[in-house]
């Protein structure tokens, strides 16, 4: 078997490989792919825009200017913005693009390296599989990009937590709204139509409840509009409360 430089097997012709959307070429299906196509996702969010007529992979050639066969040739490297970063020439990235360049390396566990780094001749278009076939690196890697990559699941987002000083300061701020109807008891609620009516006096009960509510609907309102000075946090927690208030106010019979 003829291996190009980091061991991976030569292919000779295209067929078997798989295009991939960022470059004009082609890379070795499966997780080489995977892991191709998330490193130009991210040299592409994080060091510059990648031009794909300026991007290549897969190309059945030895190495330029040297005798062993190049990683093209076994589809594991990818040349990314060819022009602007010609061969030989070192610093064509600004620091602050090779420290993003060096980020997303640390983050591919030592399975890609980056042609900047050849301590001979400099190739900073050129990135590649640097472990062999056999490594578990890979695999590994690869199973880890698709696992961030996939679509994420929606879940409801609970009620949260309330720490005892978001409660003080709620309560601070529930307070200082006057509430007319706090010292009188409340004994049925709305719902209890039919049972109230056997008894005038519950007649008569029913009229207070229902203006009470009334009463406490808009002081809850006019709660909820005093306290917008307060964090976001607090106000979604403020509203959670005053469900819990309202309910326990007017809510079962005597
Ligand atoms: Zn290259």
């Amino acid at each position: 078997m003829v291996a190009s430089q980091n061991g991976w097997p030569r292919v000779a012709a295209s067929g078997g490989l798989q295009t991939l959307p960022w470059i004009t070429g082609r890379v070795l299906p499966g997780d080489v792919w995977t892991i191709m196509d998330h490193l130009c996702r991210r040299f592409d969010a994080e060091v510059e825009t990648i031009r794909k007529d300026w991007s290549w992979g897969w190309d059945d050639r030895g190495v330029i200017g040297g005798t062993e066969l190049s990683n093209h040739a076994s589809a594991t490297a990818i040349d990314v913005n060819a022009p602007d970063h010609p061969i030989s020439a070192r610093g064509t990235f600004t620091p602050a693009q090779v420290k993003a360049i060096e980020t997303i390396l640390e983050d591919f566990n030592g399975v890609i390296k980056w042609g900047g780094h050849y301590v001979k001749r400099a190739d900073e278009m050129h990135f590649e599989i640097d472990v062999l076939p056999t490594d578990p690196k890979v695999a590994a890697l690869a199973a880890q990009i698709r696992s961030i990559t996939a679509p994420a699941v929606v879940v409801p987002m609970p009620v949260p937590s309330l720490s005892d000083e978001q409660v003080t300061r709620i309560l601070a701020a529930i307070k200082a709204v006057p509430f007319a109807t706090a010292n009188v008891p409340i004994k049925y609620t709305a719902g209890d139509v039919s049972w109230i009516q056997e008894d005038a006096n519950n007649a008569a009960a029913l009229r207070v409840v229902q203006r009470q509510n009334r009463e406490l609907t808009q002081q809850l309102a006019a709660l909820h509009s005093a306290i917008p000075a307060m964090c976001k946090q607090a106000v979604l927690d403020a509203l959670a409360v005053s469900t819990i208030i309202t309910t326990t106010t007017i809510g079962g019979k005597p």
